[in-house]
């Protein structure tokens, strides 16, 4: 039997009845992608797993042993008991009724095997390598790897519209799939200064790169430009990428470009990046919360100083919180916020860290004190971008520094 290839298939299990016999290791590791194919799942055994527990209501279980008439009305069976005997009787009680049937243990006696299998972008991938499992696994694992990356791109969404992609902190590797997918989907990529450019190499000969930063200066009227672009873009047929540092919607100006977009009749896509406010300090060695230390953070624009009549910040109420504080675009301002800050009630000895590019190549670590944090800035000629963490994790992260 076992000298012809298996015949592939896709099931589609939605609301059809799964047997699955064991709840050990072997399960836990099917059940969920029976779950998420929608299937009606039925697991019989005397013991489960924590995990598989875990899933009631999604599946049904049966603690007890198997008996043959579990697999009734069933359309597909799992026997995976780490008991061959056992297994031997599902695969025999779904024979018997002609249901398809694979078995953990001993894949020559099952009528059907389980293929290795990922998604991506809505494809399934399922590799089946004659009974190796690890051949399969390795090669699911390479097939995956070069769709994510663009070398195998027949299935990239290529509909027209605007995708807010957040592209981390910096640090090339720091970016989503989802972000990378979105880049290799791009006609046009309109990308900011903090966004990792590294990966604009990548992008192929056709897609119009436009650089946010080489546009005429002028906050408001490059972000009306901006949004005019991806707008017009669009509306002729592009797939536009916006491409920005960290997150859109944190200090990214997202939701103005998405309310633009929305008034347009543009589709909007968005893909969460990794915020700085969080990944910097996190890479520098920093949590922005410890069990015991902080029960918050808060982060903060710094672009305004405390008293701008602009401002939206209440300094004061900041300086009676206890938790750990973020500050981000706040290089110039330093000196005036972290004044406000101790005349608010934060003790001057409060331990203040600076992370200059973060995550990049030239990275810059500086530890200092809420009362010395202006004065390190200016003596040391720090630029942005920069993210100051002010609290007691920074101390907790650098003990020696603060004895
Ligand atoms: N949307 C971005 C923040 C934009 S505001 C995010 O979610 O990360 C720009 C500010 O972010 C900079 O002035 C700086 O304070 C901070 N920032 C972004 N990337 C940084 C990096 N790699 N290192 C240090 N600060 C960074």
């Amino acid at each position: 039997m076992s000298e012809f290839p298996p015949y592939p298939s896709g099931l589609r299990l939605a609301g059809r009845r799964v047997v699955v016999v064991g709840g050990g290791n072997v399960a836990q590791r099917r059940v969920p992608v029976l779950i998420a194919s929608g299937a009606d799942v039925t697991l019989v055994s005397p013991v489960v797993t924590p995990a598989i527990e875990g899933l009631v209501p999604e599946i049904t279980i049966e603690l007890r042993e198997f008996v043959d008439s579990d697999v009734e009305g069933a359309w597909y069976v799992i026997a995976a008991t780490a008991n061959p005997e056992v297994n031997a009787r599902v695969s025999r009680a779904a024979e018997a009724r002609r249901i398809f049937c694979v078995r953990a243990d001993d894949a020559s006696e099952a009528t059907a095997w389980t293929p290795a299998t990922g998604r991506h972008e809505g494809v399934t991938v399922a590799v089946l390598a004659n009974r190796e499992p690890r051949k399969s696994a390795a090669m699911r694992d390479e097939i995956l790897v070069a769709l994510r990356e663009g070398v195998i791109t027949a299935t990239h969404d290529r509909t027209p519209g605007v995708v807010l992609v957040g592209g981390g902190p910096g640090d090339p590797e720091l970016v989503t799939i989802a972000a990378r997918n979105a880049l290799a989907s791009a006609d046009v990529v309109v990308a900011d200064r903090l966004a990792p450019r590294e990966l604009l190499d990548e992008l192929g000969p056709h897609v119009e790169l436009i650089d946010v930063a080489k546009l005429p200066r002028g906050r408001s009227a490059s972000q009306e430009e901006i949004n005019r672009l991806i707008i017009d873009r669009a509306l002729a047929g592009k797939r536009v990428v916006r491409f920005k540092g960290g997150d859109n919607f944190v200090f990214g100006r997202g939701y103005e470009e998405m309310l633009a977009c929305a008034e347009a009749g543009v589709p909007v896509t968005v893909v969460p990046g990794l915020t700085s406010a969080i990944s910097v300090p996190a890479r520098a060695g920093i949590p922005v919360t410890h069990r015991g230390v902080a029960h918050e953070f808060t982060v903060i624009s710094g672009h305004l100083p405390p008293g701008h009549r602009d401002s939206l910040v209440n300094w004061s109420a900041v300086a009676q919180l206890r938790g750990t504080v973020v500050l981000l675009m706040a290089v110039d301002n330093a000196a005036a916020i972290a004044t406000a800050l101790v005349a608010g009630g934060r003790p001057p000895g409060t331990p203040a860290a600076v992370v200059v590019e973060g995550t990049m190549p030239g990275e810059q670590r500086v530890l200092t004190t809420l009362g010395a944090l202006g004065a390190d800035i200016a003596a040391l000629g720090l630029r942005p971008p920069a993210i100051i963490v002010i609290g007691d994790v920074v101390a907790v992260a650098n003990p020696d520094h603060y004895g």
